[in-house]
């Protein structure tokens, strides 16, 4: 069998050409004699592919000099536990909730102070994104925090929420470098790059610098400070060297790709062939609010449970995988990130047509 088209929600495809420098790379890296898998995090050849990734990383999303960019670990669940630990002061945050991921991310941050619930899409499974254009701010919230885009449910904010002069925090999971951001708008933004980026195993946190605080409570743990690996520029422990080294050939290839301007131009065209064709078909349909829509993260269902087991498993066979929606969802759901190619979408949507006349 050839590559098939790996619609997953995370960990996602990675385009061909990085993992060809992967293997090209693997037994020798440029010369060095070793994998990078091999490699001191304290060498000056790991330290030169670390720095030139962040580098890579800051002019691919416009990172201004006032942000530090961290690599971490534990993934983005673990930064549902640090963005409260580091930033709750008067031990308040809003939440406003469109998923499960926001959902969990707000009970974690009830572990370390009060986290208020300010707006949720839950009534209707999360198939929008509330109105967030003048909702009830916590006079003392230190920041108010958000699922920029929601992977289960597959719908993404169209205007950030009007904050009312707080800190905003965003989870961008979903849609880091999908398109460009402005960082300047965020207090942080974050997210785990087994969706879009890499390979799992590194979290990538953007924080404004006067956010990373030295006087936090005594109990709070050393690797749960930014502080900690903002001074030792994400080096205070072993990294996932590995991974990065990954997540750097990204950034280059998106670079080479034209950057996000263009990436953000591809993944509209993406999400265009398959939403056109849900709203054309008799048989499949889309289940958010139009409005709404993700342009990663596309679910859709049939009316029969029986024909979405049935669509699942023939895909499959076909090679196009992992189009089963979430557990807590149901039906299915295409994943279709940066390294999923324009024809991947065609083929499936011309897959999909098939099967609609098969079956009808
Ligand atoms: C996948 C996902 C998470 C959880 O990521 P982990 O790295 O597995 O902890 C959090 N938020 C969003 C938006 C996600 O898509």
């Amino acid at each position: 069998m050839g590559r098939v088209y790996n619609f997953s929600a995370g960990p996602a495809m990675m385009p061909v050409e990085v993992l060809k420098t992967c293997a090209e790379e693997m037994l020798d890296y440029k010369g060095s004699g070793q994998s990078v898998m091999e490699m001191s995090h304290r060498s000056k050849v790991y330290d030169e592919i670390i720095k030139t990734a962040e580098k890579d990383f800051r002019e691919l999303a416009g990172v201004p000099d006032n942000y530090k960019v961290l690599f971490l670990q534990g993934g983005a669940s673990t930064q549902f536990a640090m963005i409260p630990m580091n930033l709750m002061k008067n031990k308040v945050a809003d939440y406003i909730v469109t998923g499960q991921w926001a959902k969990k991310a707000c009970q974690e941050a009830s572990k370390y102070g009060k986290a208020n619930k300010i707006a949720s899409s839950e009534d209707k499974t999360f198939s929008y994104i509330p109105d967030v254009s003048d909702l009830p701010i916590s006079e003392d919230a230190d920041y108010v925090y958000i699922c920029q885009n929601n992977t289960i449910y597959g719908t993404k904010y169209k205007e950030l929420p009007n904050t009312k002069g707080k800190l905003l925090v965003s989870d961008v999971s979903s849609m880091f470098l999908s398109e460009p951001m402005d960082v300047s708008k965020y207090g942080i933004d974050y997210g785990g790059v087994q969706k879009n980026v890499g390979p799992a195993g590194v979290t990538i946190v953007v924080i404004r610098e006067d956010l990373i605080r030295d006087d936090l409570d005594e109990s709070v743990p050393t690797m749960l400070r930014y502080k900690t690996h903002s001074d030792s520029d994400s080096l205070y422990n072993t990294p996932p060297c590995y991974n990065i080294y990954v997540c750097g050939l990204v950034f280059k290839w998106l670079k080479d790709m034209g950057g996000l301007e263009v990436m953000k131009q591809k993944n509209e065209e993406k999400a265009k062939i398959l939403y056109d064709y849900l709203d054309s078909s008799k048989m499949f349909r889309g289940t958010v609010v139009p409005e709404y829509r993700s342009l990663m993260n596309v679910p859709f269902v049939t009316d029969s449970d029986d024909l979405n087991k049935k669509f699942i498993a023939e895909s499959s066979e076909a090679g196009f995988v992992n189009l089963k929606g979430h557990r807590t969802v149901g039906g299915m759901r295409a994943s279709i990130y940066n390294a999923m190619p324009k024809e991947g979408v065609e083929k499936l949507v011309e897959f999909m047509a098939d099967f609609e006349k098969k079956n009808a």
